[in-house]
């Protein structure tokens, strides 16, 4: 977006970014209080606030925000009134020409129109389409995040400039909570606690993107994947195993090589250097490799549909600069299946598909989720393969199905796979942000491309339909969703450790021993703390590492056969028979509760 557009967008501001928005030419008028010679660029209203682009003398601070802040509370406590008026082009161009605003001259320059907008407020003017609140005093209350560098216009070659961001909000409440969800972000971010956890290592001794699980975070994915596995083997799918080598033809037939080659990884050379299409892929996909096992078998009308699914490695080679902790990587394990099925089969498919999906989000207590139905985009059908008939058949049975579970929707136009249509579910986790997650995408083309076949009632070859599904999306990225969303503390079926059990003194380490074997001949995963340090330590320690149970274990408890149980939620439980734990804990794992005791 231009500069120019960007100003053009102020006349759809929404009453919350006019207010933002307004606060910007405040922050302005303060910062020119500061630094006469000031020059200003931009100052839009954005996601949470707003923020203005200076020319300065000399690098901002820190420290300098406060002094800002102070300014624009005098300025909003004015009621200054917002003044609107329309100068000719050539007036405004002398008025910024004369104060030395060469951003401003420039922009006025790019503008075809023969009348601009002016606003001022109490000793500023700026150049503005608005609109604007009526006087300071509407503007909400408001705090001054940070100070970044900005290039003019984006561009390199153009002055780099210092951007000042704020957040503004109608209410102190509103601006708190922002505040609090800041922060709770950085303390629950995947990255700090994956590190602190023990749970992933992102190391430069590997290609950016590629990180590796410690045993606990293995532990935790191994969890997660049975869990999907299991359910998805309830649901009639059948595991399959494809490796991570393909050849280039395969990637022809299915057209991936046209048009998503630029986020695979290079070519290896094949066993026959001469020819291109024997050369070696690293799988970007599944779809090929479980179409070509599709293929291998012959199939009867009777058997369909076939649900193929696959916990597989898939290797993209994404923009660097995109790559964030497990969010978004190079290797990444999707939860992958592919069902062919018959054209009749569709709509209870898909809805067989939604129906795990919601299953799985109500086990992990996400409840809160909408689905964006991704649709071709009817300008540009070049960039899509497949017919016209075929589209709307696929687009109009997704509709259907979506709206036939009472999904809250939103259509996405443009947002299609280049093969057909799709339906992504979109979760909020506990802080109200968004991630993509789940994929149900229907498919006309593929079958198409490699013949594939199905021997109908009668006697005939048949042509299959498919559906290309995820139902976590990938292991790494839902990973780091449930880090961010439980804030490391995991419900206990999931968590890498259950109980840390610590005895008091040395001679109590035998005692542990033994409630430690019984514990894993129950299927609980537990630990000992056999440090020399304190016991409340060792508590602060396991609570650090939101192990869900403390199991501490002295003179008394050996005497009894108990532990002494204290839970990461810091109750104390006291004394309970060792017996009477395991049956607890092990129906919360069971019924895969998010409480921590019955
Ligand atoms: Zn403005
Ligand atoms: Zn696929």
């Amino acid at each position: 977006m231009t500069v120019e557009v960007e100003l053009q967008e102020s006349i759809n501001y929404t009453p919350l970014q006019r207010m933002r928005h307004s606060a910007a030419h405040i922050m302005a008028e303060a910062v020119l209080e500061i630094f006469p010679d000031a020059r200003l660029a931009i100052g839009p209203a954005i996601e949470d606030g707003f923020y203005y682009d200076f020319d300065l003398p000399r690098a901002l601070t820190p420290e300098d925000l406060p002094d800002i802040e102070q300014r624009m509370h005098r300025i909003v406590n004015g009621s200054y009134p917002f003044k609107h008026e329309m100068w000719p082009r050539e007036k405004a161009l002398q008025y910024f020409g004369e104060h030395s605003q060469a951003y401003k001259v420039e922009l006025i320059e790019n503008l075809t129109d023969q009348e601009v907008g002016i606003y001022t407020q109490d000793t500023f003017l700026d150049l503005c389409r608005g609109p604007h609140v009526e006087n300071t005093r509407q503007v909400g209350p408001f705090k001054l995040m940070r100070v970044a560098g900005a290039y003019w216009r984006g561009d390199e070659h153009r002055p780099m400039l210092q951007r000042i961001y704020g957040t503004a909000w109608f209410t102190q409440e509103e601006l708190d909570q922002y505040l609090w969800r800041l922060e709770e972000a950085q303390k629950r971010d995947h990255r700090k606690l994956g590190r602190e956890l023990k749970l992933f290592v992102l190391s430069e001794e590997l290609p950016a993107g590629v990180p590796m699980f410690l045993p606990r975070g293995e532990t935790l994915r191994h969890e997660m994947e049975t869990y999907v596995r299991e359910t998805q083997e309830r649901y009639g799918y059948q595991h399959v195993w494809t490796s991570h080598l393909g050849k280039v033809r395969l990637y022809k037939t299915s057209k991936h090589w046209y048009t998503y080659r630029e986020d695979m990884f290079p070519i290896m050379k094949g066993e026959q250097e001469a020819s291109e299409d024997d050369a070696y892929v690293l799988k970007p996909m599944n779809c090929p490799h479980h179409i070509t096992l599709y293929k291998s078998q012959m199939h009867s009308y009777r058997e369909l549909p076939v649900r193929y699914a696959e916990f597989a490695t898939l290797y993209r080679y994404e923009k660097a600069g995109t790559l964030t902790g497990l969010a978004r990587v190079r290797s990444l394990t999707q939860d992958d299946a592919h069902v062919f099925m018959r054209p009749d089969q569709v709509q209870q498919e898909f809805d067989n598909a939604i129906n795990l999906t919601l299953e799985v989000f109500e086990t992990y207590g996400l409840s809160d989720y909408w689905v964006r139905l991704s649709l071709r985009d009817p300008q540009k059908k070049e960039e899509y393969i497949g017919e016209d008939a075929v589209w709307e058949a696929a687009e109009s049975s997704l509709r259907e199905a979506t709206e036939n579970k009472g999904l809250k929707y939103e259509i996405g136009i443009g947002e299609a796979a280049f093969y057909g249509p799709k339906v992504d579910f979109m979760v909020r986790d506990a802080l109200g942000r968004e991630w993509q997650c789940s994929t149900i995408q229907l498919d006309f083309n593929q079958p198409e491309n490699f013949q594939l076949e199905y021997v109908g009632e009668d006697g005939q070859a048949h042509r299959p339909v498919m559906i290309h599904r995820a139902v976590t999306g990938s292991t790494e990225r839902f990973m780091a969703l449930l880090i961010e969303h439980f804030a490391g503390a995991f419900p206990v079926w999931i968590s890498p450790v259950q109980a840390m059990i610590i005895p008091i003194a040395d001679r109590h380490v035998e005692y542990a021993n033994n409630v430690l074997a019984t514990l894993k001949a129950a299927g609980i995963r537990a630990e000992i703390d056999t440090r020399g340090e304190r016991m409340n330590a060792k508590i602060r320690d396991a609570q650090m590492q939101k192990i869900p149970y403390m199991l501490v274990v002295g003179d008394k408890e050996a005497q009894a056969d108990a532990v002494s149980v204290r839970l990461r939620s810091n109750v104390d439980l006291k004394s309970i028979p060792v017996a009477k734990f395991i049956e607890g804990v092990s129906e919360i794992i069971k019924t895969k509760s998010r409480e921590l005791w019955p």
